[in-house]
């Protein structure tokens, strides 16, 4: 993946503000951080979204994220922390190198990451649960 900017990133052509690595993992500061000390996490190895990442790729990156999100409430002093993947152009996926978002949190910082709707009747919950039932 030659033109790819994260693993432009993982092969050290682009610096970044490095947090963690090891063989299968890297993670470093997102360079417009939602709040400050923002991480992604990526695997070393491309792939585009979470459907083309393989099991132990995806318990590496699990690992990495519970070790990153442990130093945010430790080293940062966060209470929290969001963890979130944007997957698809549609779902606002900009870097096409699967990364999960890890935003620490802290008491009152007034962040509102989902604005939430609803179902116009019971009817309708129903019937979209039956069809993600029926191709899942
Ligand atoms: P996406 O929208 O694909 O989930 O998120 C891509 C993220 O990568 C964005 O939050 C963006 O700020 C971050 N990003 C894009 N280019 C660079 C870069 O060159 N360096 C770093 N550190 N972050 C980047
Ligand atoms: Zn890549």
């Amino acid at each position: 993946m030659q033109e790819c900017i994260f693993c432009k990133i993982v092969r050290g052509e682009i610096p970044s503000a490095k947090v963690y690595e090891n063989e299968a993992v890297l993670c470093f500061l997102d360079i417009a951080p939602v709040t400050r000390g923002h991480c992604l996490v990526i695997p070393k190895k491309h792939v585009e979204n979470i459907l083309e990442m393989p099991s132990q790729q995806a318990g590496e990156l699990h690992e990495a994220v519970r070790r990153v999100a442990q130093g945010m409430l430790q080293g940062l002093g966060a209470q929290g922390f969001n963890v979130g993947m944007n997957n698809f152009q549609a779902a606002g996926q900009l870097v096409m190198h699967a990364h999960w978002h890890v935003i620490p949190r802290f008491e009152g910082d007034g962040l509102q990451l989902w604005p939430q709707g609803k179902y116009d009747n019971e009817q309708e919950m129903l019937s979209i649960a039956r069809k993600l039932s029926a191709s899942s």
